[in-house]
Formats: structure tokens, C-alpha cells, sequence
């Protein structure tokens, strides 16, 4: 795509945006890897590569009751990284896009929290967060963050303090249900709004790829930001291909210029 193409979209999907009575934005891996969180699912990472894992089986909550430790392995570059990451361009526009009464809720498949930590307040996660773990015996909630510090730090698989069983992220493995209320949220936004801005998801993970198709059927425009192509792209009204920390921010220009 050539860059007057691309003005042309932008300018498209700013004025969408700004006609837009309830905008909610559905976001995936890609909106973070400017944040230098790789998308985990995609097939040049190395989480999801290595020859002696099957993540499917590691990442699933039978995985994780049966080899807690094998799990925290597999999962601490990742936790490494999404602790130290820091929300980039494209999670501040959202913010803006906010503040501006423009959007009102975020629905996001991404662990990473950095939807909340950039200041959003309506943020449905459908696949969990790091920000709290649960002991599998007790159920209890602890603040995931600190504990998962002191795992990068010492090694060691977390343990209840109250009962001793093995604490787990809020996080949603493979095999478990995605957090019921959380989806029940997302899919009544998704039926409520009139405009959906689709960013960094390539829309191939059920059911959160159910989103948008719900808001389409209640008559929802659809903008989709994502570097690749995706199967929903033929029933959107603008698609942009390219990297949402670029898009985003020009954007917010152009809606200032409407205004
Ligand atoms: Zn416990």
C-alpha cells in the first residue's frame, strides 16, 4: 500500500471515529509489539517454537495442575517482558480516544495489561491479566505482579500462603473457560456499538473473534488496524495494514483537525 492510499484510509476511519456515538475498540498481540511484546501466538516466536514444547500441552490448566514448574519455565520470558514493558503510542491514543468521551469500552485478548496500566477504565480481558493469581486448591486471589517478581527471581514455583497449593496467574490457559463475566461484558458492547475499531488481532482466536461479527450484525462499522490481512478485513469498512503505534497517532491529528 502506498502512503496516499494510506492518508486516504486514515482520513476515512478518523471520520467514522468522529461521527461515532459508541465506539468500542477490540484489540490483539498487535497493538503491543511496539512494546516489544512478541505476538505469542504468531509463528515467528520463539515461545511457541521450541521443539522440545508443545504450548498446547504445557499451557493448558491440565499442563499446568499436572507440571506447575514446567509452565513457569516456559512462561517466564514472557512474564519477564510483559513486566518491564510500558504501553506505547497506539495504547495512548486509546487513552485519548477516552478522555475525548469517544470511546467507551476496550476489549482485549492481551495478557499484558497494558490497556489499564496506559489509563483505559472500561477494559474487558477476555484471556486473563497478570495482575492477580489464584491458588488451584483454595481459590484465594493474590497480587500476581510481586509474586511473579519473585519468581523471575528466585525460580521458585509460587505457593499459597494460606493452604500451600500452587498459585496460578489469571491468566486463561488453554482447556479453561475464558472469565464469563468478562465476555458477557464484551459481547454486550459489542452489540451496542455503532463503531468498532479492530486493532492488532488477526481475528483467528473463538470467541473473542466473535466480536466484531456481533457488532457488524447490529449494523456496527468496522475499521481494522493489523499488519497482516485477516478473514473478517472483507466485511470492513476501512482496512489499514499496517502497525497500530503508527496509525493510531496520526489519527488523533486528523480528529483534532475536524474538530
Ligand atoms: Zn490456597
Amino acid at each position: 500500500m502506498n502512503d496516499e492510499d494510506n492518508i486516504h484510509k486514515i482520513k476515512q476511519a478518523t471520520h467514522i471515529i468522529h461521527t461515532a456515538n459508541n465506539l468500542v475498540a477490540f484489540t490483539g498481540a498487535g497493538i503491543s509489539t511496539d512494546s516489544g511484546i512478541p505476538d505469542f501466538r504468531s509463528d515467528v516466536s520463539g515461545l511457541w517454537k521450541r521443539a522440545d514444547i508443545d504450548p498446547l500441552e504445557v499451557a493448558s490448566l491440565f499442563g499446568f495442575r499436572r507440571n506447575p514448574q514446567t509452565f513457569y519455565e516456559w512462561v517466564r520470558p514472557l512474564a519477564n517482558t510483559i513486566l518491564n514493558a510500558t504501553p506505547n503510542s497506539a495504547h495512548e491514543a486509546l487513552v485519548t480516544l477516552e478522555t475525548d468521551g469517544l470511546l467507551t469500552s476496550v476489549i482485549t485478548q492481551n495478557i499484558d495489561m497494558l490497556h489499564t496500566r496506559a489509563g483505559n477504565t472500561n477494559v474487558y480481558e477476555l484471556h486473563g491479566h497478570m495482575r492477580l493469581t489464584t491458588c488451584i486448591r483454595c481459590y484465594h486471589e493474590f497480587d500476581g505482579v510481586p509474586i511473579l517478581e519473585q519468581f523471575l527471581m528466585d525460580g521458585l514455583v509460587p505457593h499459597c500462603p494460606d493452604c500451600g497449593g500452587v498459585l496460578k496467574p489469571n491468566v486463561i490457559l488453554f482447556g479453561e473457560q475464558l472469565p464469563v463475566r468478562e465476555l458477557r461484558q464484551a459481547q454486550e458492547a459489542s452489540k451496542k456499538c455503532d463503531v468498532m475499531l479492530i486493532i492488532g488481532s488477526s481475528l483467528e482466536v473463538a470467541p473473542a473473534n466473535q466480536m466484531p461479527i456481533i457488532a457488524k450484525r447490529n449494523m456496527a462499522k468496522i475499521i481494522i488496524i493489523n499488519l497482516e490481512e485477516t478473514h473478517l478485513d472483507h466485511m470492513a469498512d476501512v482496512v489499514i495494514h499496517a502497525r497500530a503505534a503508527q496509525i493510531l497517532p496520526q489519527i488523533l491529528t486528523h480528529l483534532q483537525d475536524v474538530v
